[in-house]
């Protein structure tokens, strides 16, 4: 009841994906690439596997900017599209845990 949608408009959302695209250009995003880390998982991959993210979508309000995106495996990235806002953060959780070594128990 509390939550409400934003209306955005085409040519906002235009403007938001153009700014990504220059995003991904700059010096900032590539060497981010080149750490390899995805942001979600914290698993290692090439650059050329990582994609960009928005931590909030583009549909939801969300900026182009360095606050809001993040390096995420492909994984990771069509997953976060499908799943439910739940079944994402059981994902994550265990794929981090799994990517710290499959240490458990000091949830
Ligand atoms: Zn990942």
């Amino acid at each position: 009841m509390s939550h409400f949608i934003i209306e955005l408009s085409e040519q906002e959302i235009k403007r938001e994906k153009d700014k990504a695209r220059e995003l991904r250009r700059s010096r900032w995003w590539q060497n981010r690439l080149a750490k390899g880390v995805c942001h979600w998982c914290g698993g290692t991959f090439p650059a050329v596997e990582l994609t960009m993210d928005h931590i909030v979508p583009i549909t939801r309000g969300g900026k182009s900017s360095r606050g809001n995106v993040v390096p995420a495996c492909k994984e990771c990235n069509s997953r976060k599209k499908y799943l439910l806002p739940m079944e994402w953060e059981e994902y994550i959780t265990g794929a981090r845990r799994k990517a710290e070594g499959g240490r458990d128990g000091d949830a």
